[in-house]
């Protein structure tokens, strides 16, 4: 599965992020062996844990939402943050990059599900925060992340992945202008990730369809 999947990634240019959460460190070793350097975990607890005792040039992108209290844990080696949705999360990732001496890369977590229970931020509120992202000198705006309805219905799941990227075009031509880094959709997960891939996503996030069902 893993080299379909990568060859089918690179064909629109994106990147795969390996979604590891709840597996073992075995399985992420074997997909590590065969070339893969980005994991995805969503539990701060996990993520530290593992990326203690696995190798060292691994790219962790914590993907999952992310209380303000645990980003201490994470700040020191996270490669990504992909669920950034309110300015007092990034005003303490922001603080804490300060204090370990680096830059962390996020992505604007944007709501474009129907169902209301995802987490997420409004146009106008994800807007406000990207302008509100300036000011801050240790965290790098590197795109915008978005999870579709968990519906079987292609059209909406296509018509949500087709607002992120409308959010994205917009924020790159006005407040992103002239920023290089400013370049990723993460959007895309085993259910719908040809639908994302299709819609402009850049990087994808996939578990079960490598790991196997959680
Ligand atoms: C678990 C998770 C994924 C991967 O889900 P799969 O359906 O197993 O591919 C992607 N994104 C987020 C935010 C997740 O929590």
């Amino acid at each position: 599965m893993y080299s379909s999947l990568l060859q089918e990634t690179q064909r629109y240019n994106a990147t795969l992020v390996a979604v590891s959460k709840t597996k073992p460190n075995e399985q992420i070793l074997a997909l590590y062996e065969k070339g893969q350097r980005i994991f995805g975990e969503n539990r701060v607890q996990e993520l530290v844990e593992k990326a203690n005792v696995l190798p060292n040039d691994i790219l962790w992108h914590q993907i999952g939402h992310l209380q303000t209290n645990k980003v201490k844990y994470i700040a020191p080696f996270v490669s990504c943050i992909h669920a950034v949705d309110s300015h007092k999360l990034l005003e303490e990732i922001n603080k804490q990059a300060i204090k370990n001496n680096r830059t962390i890369d996020c992505l604007l977590q944007f709501k474009i599900a129907q169902e209301d229970s995802k987490f997420g931020l409004s146009q106008v509120d994800g807007f406000q925060l990207a302008r509100e992202a300036k000011q801050f000198s240790n965290v790098r705006i590197c795109g915008v992340m978005g999870m579709a309805s968990f519906v079987d219905n292609p059209q909406q799941v296509k018509k949500e992945f087709g607002v992120l990227k409308t959010y994205f075009d917009q924020l790159k031509d006005s407040i992103f202008k002239d920023t290089p880094h400013f370049k990723d959709i993460s959007m895309g997960m085993s259910g719908d990730y040809k639908i994302a891939l299709e819609a402009g996503s850049t990087m994808v996030r996939i578990g079960s369809l490598l790991f196997g069902a959680r």
